[in-house]
């Protein structure tokens, strides 16, 4: 019987205390999304991003929202 009162379990510290000084009138609609999993992009803030050029040789760019989604991205793409 090990009742542990002391498991010390604390919420990880907020992050969201960041001061949104920013004009939130009129807001952009055009969302970014990672390419590899679909979730939305904060481009307020640095993202990995890739290019790569399309069959027609234009310019490709491809948003993640973390450098892991990015190389899982690379390897499948890469085979
Ligand atoms: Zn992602």
């Amino acid at each position: 019987m090990s009742d542990d009162p002391d498991e010390g379990e604390r919420p990880s510290a907020s992050e969201s205390d960041a001061a949104d000084s920013g004009a939130t009138d009129g807001a952009d609609a055009s969302e970014t999304y990672c390419e590899q999993c679909g979730d939305p992009i904060e481009t307020n803030e640095w993202y990995p991003v890739t290019s790569d050029r399309d069959e027609d040789g234009s310019l490709q760019l491809y948003p993640f929202c973390t450098e892991d989604c990015q190389s899982t991205w690379l390897d499948e793409r890469s085979g």
